[in-house]
C-alpha cells in the first residue's frame, strides 16, 4: 500500500497518523508550518516558550489519553490531574465555588452541589433538578435549540446563568449561551459528569502543548517508518474518475490512493472547491462561521500566584485566569477571553492594559507586571450554533480515497482537542476499511 498522505500536522492529522502507524500502515504527514500542533502548538516569544493559546483538557478526553499512551507519553509527566473545581469570582459578584469530591459518579455531582458555596439553597435545587434530567436523559429532543432557551425551559435563574452557565458555555464551546447548541453542550456534560468521576478531572499541563502530544506523535510516526514533511504546503488535490491520486506541493505530486485532509475549514474549502464533485461540500465547509479566542500572557514577579490553578471571572473583559507556575513559569498568568467582542477590535496594548487593570482590582496584592504578550487566534473554532453543528461534514467525501479530519467535522463534540483526535481516528479507520486493512 502506498503511504497514506495526511495533509496537516495538527492534533487531528497526527491522531490519524498515529492510529494508522499503530496498525502498521505507512503514512506521510505533510505540514505547511515549521512545527507540529496546528492551533494547539508551542510558540517562542522573546525568552518564553508559551502555548499559542491557553488550553485545558479533561479526564473525559479518553481518546487523547489513549493516543498519548501509544506514543509513549506518561500522563503524570505532562499533566497535573485534579478533581474538578470551579471557582468563579468578579468585581461585583460574590464568588461561587463548586468542587467535586473523589466519589463515584453521579454521587460526586450531588455532594459537590450540596457543598457548593456562593449559591443559595434555591439555586442548588435548580441545579440538582437540571443535573437529574441530565442523568436521566429527560432532555433528549429531536430539535436542537440554543442553550439559553434550554436553560430557560429548565427554569435556571439569571444569577446562575451569569455566574455559572455563561462562563462554562464560552469555555467549552467558544460560543455565547444565546447561540450555543444545547446538543453539543449536553454531550460534553454527559461525558464529563455521568460516567466515572475521573472524567470530570481537570488535566492541567505541566509542559508546553508541543510536548503533550504533537512532538512525541511526530517522533513515534518517524520511528515506525512514517515520514513527516515540514514546511510543505499542499496547494492542490489531484482527482481523476472520482478517486484521489495525489496531492500537490509546490507543483510536485505526492502520489497516494488515500489522502486525509486534516487542515482547517478555510484551507479545506480552498482545496476542495476547484473540483465540481466536491463543490457542494466545499461550500458547506466554507460557510461555517468561526470565532476567536484571545490569550493575554502577563508576567509578574516570580512569587506572584493564584490561590488555585485557574479562576473564572464573571463581570470583567477577562474570563479565565490560569497560573502557569506548574509549567515552570512562575509568575506568568494566562488570561483567556473566548468568543467575539470589543476586545477583538482594540489594539493589543489597550487590551493588555484593560486586563492588567482588572487583575490589579481582583488581586490587589499582586505587584505591577513586568511584561505582557497578546495572542489573538481569529479562527480558533467554529461557532457552535445548532445550525452550524448540523452542517458539519462527515469524514468520508464523495471522492474515493479522500477523507476529512479536523475539529470541525461531525464529531458530536465542540471544537476541542478531543474532537480533533476523534476525527483523526475516525478518518484513519475509514481508510483502513476502504483499503481492506481493517
Ligand atoms: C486559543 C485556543 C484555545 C483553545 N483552547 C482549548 C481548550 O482549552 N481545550 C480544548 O480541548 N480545545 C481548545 N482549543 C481547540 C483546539 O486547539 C482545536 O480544536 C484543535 O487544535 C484543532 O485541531 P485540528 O487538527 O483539527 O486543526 P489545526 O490545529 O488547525 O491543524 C491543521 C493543520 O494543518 C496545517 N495546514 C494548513 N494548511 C495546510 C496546507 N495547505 N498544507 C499542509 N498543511 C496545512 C496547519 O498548519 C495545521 O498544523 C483551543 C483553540 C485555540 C485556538
Amino acid at each position: 500500500m502506498t503511504p497514506v498522505a495526511i495533509v496537516g500536522g495538527g492534533w487531528a492529522g497526527l491522531a490519524a497518523a498515529v492510529e494508522l502507524t499503530s496498525h502498521r500502515i505507512p503514512v506521510t504527514v505533510i505540514e505547511a508550518a515549521g512545527q507540529l500542533g496546528g492551533r494547539a502548538r508551542t510558540v517562542e516569544v522573546n525568552r518564553y516558550r508559551i502555548d499559542n493559546g491557553q488550553h485545558l483538557m479533561l479526564g473525559a478526553y479518553h481518546d487523547m489519553l489513549r493516543l498519548m499512551h501509544i506514543v509513549g507519553v506518561n500522563e503524570e509527566d505532562v499533566f497535573e490531574r485534579l478533581p474538578l473545581e470551579l471557582f468563579m469570582t468578579g468585581l461585583r459578584t460574590a464568588p461561587v465555588r463548586i468542587s467535586l469530591p473523589r466519589q463515584p459518579a453521579p454521587l460526586h455531582m450531588v455532594s459537590g452541589l450540596y457543598r457548593a458555596t456562593g449559591i443559595n439553597f434555591s439555586e442548588k435545587m435548580d441545579l440538582v433538578r437540571l443535573c437529574t434530567s441530565l442523568l436521566l436523559r429527560r432532555d433528549t429532543t429531536d430539535r436542537d435549540t440554543s442553550l439559553a432557551q434550554w436553560l430557560e425551559q429548565h427554569r435556571q435563574p439569571d444569577s446562575l446563568r451569569q455566574r455559572l452557565w455563561e462562563p462554562l458555555c464560552l469555555a467549552t464551546m467558544n460560543t455565547s449561551l444565546d447561540e450555543a447548541s444545547t446538543r453539543l453542550f449536553l454531550r460534553v456534560m454527559r461525558d464529563v459528569f455521568t460516567r466515572q468521576s475521573r472524567d470530570a478531572d481537570l488535566l492541567l499541563t505541566r509542559r508546553d502543548l508541543g510536548a503533550v502530544f504533537p512532538e512525541p506523535a511526530g517522533r513515534y510516526v518517524e520511528a515506525h517508518g512514517g515520514t513527516i514533511r515540514m514546511k510543505h504546503r499542499v496547494n492542490a488535490l489531484r482527482i481523476s474518475e472520482h478517486a484521489i491520486s495525489a496531492v500537490s506541493v509546490a507543483h510536485q505530486n505526492v502520489w497516494s490512493d488515500h489522502v486525509i485532509l486534516a487542515v482547517p475549514p478555510t484551507t479545506c474549502h480552498r482545496l476542495l472547491a476547484p473540483h465540481p464533485i466536491l463543490l457542494p461540500l466545499a461550500e458547506t465547509i466554507g460557510a461555517m462561521p468561526e470565532a476567536p479566542i484571545c490569550t493575554i500572557y502577563i508576567q509578574y514577579a516570580s512569587g506572584t500566584t493564584l490561590s488555585r490553578p485557574l479562576i473564572g471571572l464573571v463581570d470583567t473583559t477577562a474570563q479565565w485566569v490560569f497560573d502557569r507556575a506548574r509549567n515552570g513559569q512562575a509568575g506568568l498568568m494566562a488570561v483567556v477571553i473566548s468568543g467575539t467582542g470589543n476586545h477583538m477590535d482594540a489594539d493589543k496594548k489597550t487590551l493588555a492594559e484593560t486586563v492588567i487593570r482588572e487583575m490589579a482590582m481582583l488581586f490587589p496584592h499582586w505587584p505591577p507586571p513586568v511584561d505582557w504578550h497578546v495572542i489573538r487566534e481569529k479562527h480558533a473554532t467554529f461557532v457552535a450554533r445548532p445550525e452550524v453543528n448540523a452542517m458539519r461534514p462527515a469524514n468520508r467525501t464523495p471522492v474515493r480515497g479522500l477523507w476529512l479530519a479536523g475539529d470541525y467535522t461531525a464529531t458530536g463534540y465542540p471544537a476541542t482537542l478531543e474532537g480533533a483526535i476523534r476525527s483523526g481516528i475516525a478518518a484513519a479507520r475509514g481508510v483502513m476499511q476502504e483499503s481492506g486493512a481493517a
